[in-house]
């Protein structure tokens, strides 16, 4: 490998388009990136961080030894000692407090095949389903909504289906920089292909600009105007009756909770005219396929689950399901985050979304791994952190989760950690998390490794292992395992095709998923049937529910809090084109860190005459759980009083997180990061 230019399928780890592409590697030298006509997803495309975002591997910064904490400072280990000391730790824990007195945090960056054995270890060996990963901080309630409604939490289709959509909608998401490659796709059909384009955001992202139509509605009020759009359309007849009468239950009683949402109604608690809410019922009742794409603009809020499900509604009333360019399309922000769910890292699911408490279920995965397993849900990540707090959890084991910076009320989060007994963290960086831990594990990343992983599309992807493991680092399923072993099991897999071929035999819905078809630039999109086919487009044999009809799912606005006087401004974040979420990666990565070094606060140019400020003013955020200094970009991309500040930030000080609340969907527990009310300081 040291003298050879190697070439390596991989696939890209930064968000949930799923794009793959050919590493270049010379010994550990990052030489080039290569797309192709066949990959999957994205074919010749990527943006900046599949192209450049890969220098981290190789940073002096990466963890390469065991660290255990001595006092106030951590000594390198070898891995005999830091898995003794584990074994020894969470053992005595769960003797003496019970199963349930531990939690485990899994990773939506590593792999499908990681996520599986963590959670065979929390419940199998650890018993209990205190397992969960970060899709609790962004798309759980968009999961939620779906199931509610359709049967299944994932994407109804492809990308292909959203690029031949007549019609896309975007809500409260940013695909332009959150999702790259995706966004290219709709930015050609609309530019080309006639696709209309509707999008809803109350800042004027790249997408909202080049939009037919673009709504900025009050924050928080999504749910209230697409419930209207939604009663215009049936008011006016224009309901998909045939589409109804044959696939959907509870039409009646839907229609009757839309009630109160009436174009006045809808015009005085979201802002938005009734020209427009017109408008976008026309478009939508003219259009032939429409296609909804939402992100954490609808989920990060109390009512995220709620407004999902008023999503799905409106696309079943219009028959926007199980057709080419129909469905609802959550997108994924991780890499992995769809894959994680999938594989069972959640407190009330196996693998395949089947229930822990379902007893039929249980008894398959007790006979294959020969334990008695817990039958009850178990904590969130969130209900985690509150039973730090109420002394319910004592040790935690996380693995590549920087949670102490992108957890909700994170000044809260890191004083829970400091609680804790005893805490593991694995990572391939000390990340802030790694400073409240007791033992840090040295991780591989993807380059490292293999494995598959899973995009927003529900596409099962293999990546290919390019480079050794740095130092004494091992890849994440390796470490997983080694732990399970030190406490008693007897796990034997040696590579991740094996753990795969587990998780087929168990769950059906990966049934046909072998390494073997997954070879080359070949995928498979689940459900995937016992003969290897995969499901491109779900429903068109019927809705996930047992008489496979869908259900339209009657839900009520939750009216946004009152702030308190002082906190007179609103703060929306998101992601940044260039950086992935805490920035752990691509800041380590040269050419992105040198484009984009830091993180800024956008105000607007209203808000900047009445302030007296610039751009690059420095000025201290304010909330009740904490505050933050900036510099400030004036853009007309924000108005009035709304502020945006992207979360992608290494710095604790910066973090749009020292200034979240512990508030949270009243369904899933995502935290509600995008129901900030801020005051602002110059400084
Ligand atoms: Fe990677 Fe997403 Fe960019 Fe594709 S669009 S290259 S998956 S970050």
């Amino acid at each position: 490998r040291k003298s050879r230019i190697e070439k390596t399928k991989t696939v890209c780890t930064y968000c949930g388009v799923g794009c793959s592409f050919e590493v270049w590697t010379k010994g550990r030298d990052i030489l080039k990136i290569e797309p192709s006509v066949d990959a999957p997803v994205n074919g010749i495309s990527t943006c900046i961080k599949g192209k450049w975002g890969w220098d981290f591997v190789n940073s002096e910064e990466r963890l390469t030894k065991p660290l255990i904490r001595q006092g106030d400072r951590f000594v390198e280990a070898s891995w005999d000692e830091a898995l003794s000391l584990i074994a020894e730790k969470l053992g005595s824990i769960r003797d003496e407090h019970g199963h349930d007195s531990l939690a485990y945090i899994a990773s939506s960056k590593c792999s499908n095949e990681e996520n599986y054995i963590f959670q065979k270890f929390a419940r199998s060996i650890m018993g209990t389903n205190n397992v969960d990963n970060c899709s609790r901080y962004c798309q759980s309630p968009a999961t939620s909504g779906l199931m509610r409604t359709v049967g299944l939490g994932g994407d109804s289709g492809t990308i292909q289906d959203i690029q031949q959509a007549e019609l896309v909608l975007i809500v409260g998401a940013n695909p332009a920089e959150s999702h790259p490659v995706l966004a290219t796709r709709v930015k050609r059909a609309h530019k080309l292909y006639g696709q209309k384009l509707i999008v809803s955001d109350i800042r004027k992202n790249e997408m909202a600009e080049r939009a037919d139509l673009h709504l900025h509605p009050h924050p928080s009020s999504d749910l209230v105007w697409l419930s209207a759009v939604t009663k215009y359309i049936i008011d006016q007849g224009w309901e998909n009756r045939e589409f109804i009468d044959q696939h959907v239950e509870g039409f009646d009683a839907y229609r009757e909770s839309l009630a109160p949402y009436t174009l006045e109604y809808a015009e005085e608690k979201s802002g938005l005219t009734r020209e427009q809410l017109i408008q976008t019922a026309e478009m939508i009742h003219q259009s032939g396929s429409t296609c909804i794409l939402w992100a954490m603009g609808v989920t990060q809020h109390r009512g995220g689950t709620d407004t999902s499900t008023a999503i799905c509604n409106l696309l079943l009333t219009t028959g926007n399901f199980a057709r080419p360019g129909t469905g609802a399309y959550p997108l994924r922000g991780h890499n992995n985050v769809q894959g994680a769910c999938d594989f069972g890292t959640m407190p009330n699911y196996f693998p395949g979304y089947e229930k822990v408490s379902d007893d039929a279920v249980r008894a398959r995965y007790e006979q294959a791994w020969g334990v008695k397993l817990p039958d009850q849900p178990g904590l969130d990540n969130h209900q985690m952190v509150d039973g730090i707090e109420d002394g319910r959890i004592k040790g935690m084991y996380l693995f590549g989760e920087e949670m102490a910076l992108v957890d909700s009320n994170s000044n809260f989060v890191e004083e829970m950690f400091g609680k804790l007994d005893f805490f593991v963290v694995q990572d391939i960086f000390f990340s802030r998390t790694a400073q409240f831990a007791d033992v840090v594990l040295p991780a591989s990343p993807s380059l490292e490794k293999d494995g598959t992983f899973t995009n927003t599309e529900r596409r099962i992807q293999r990546f290919h292992q390019a480079l050794e493991p740095l130092g004494d680092s091992r890849p994440d399923w390796r470490i997983i395992q080694d732990v399970a072993n030190a406490l008693g099991a007897n796990w034997n897999y040696r590579h991740p095709s094996e753990i795969m071929d587990e998780a087929a035999s168990l769950s059906p819905m990966f049934a046909g998923v072998s390494y073997e078809r997954l070879e080359g630039w070949n995928s498979q999109v689940w459900p995937v049937k016992p003969d290897g086919s995969s499901t491109e487009l779900l429903y068109t044999d019927g809705f996930a529910f047992p008489d496979g009809k869908a259900r339209l799912y009657p839900v009520d606005w939750t009216v946004p809090f009152e702030p308190e006087a002082e906190y007179d401004l609103h703060l929306n974040n998101g992601r940044l084109l260039e950086h992935f979420h805490e920035g752990n990666m691509t800041y380590q990565s040269e050419h992105i860190r040198h484009k984009v070094p830091s993180t800024w606060l956008e105000v607007s140019p209203e808000l900047a005459a009445e302030r007296g400020i610039e751009t690059g003013a420095q000025v201290r955020l304010v909330s009740p759980f904490g505050a933050v200094k900036l510099s400030v970009v004036v853009t007309d991309r924000v108005r009035g009083k709304e502020l945006y500040l992207p979360m992608n930030t290494q710095q604790a000080s910066e973090a749009v997180n020292r200034l979240t609340s512990s508030h949270t969907d009243k369904v899933t527990h995502t935290p509600s990061y995008k129901e900030i009310s801020v005051r602002m300081e110059v400084l």
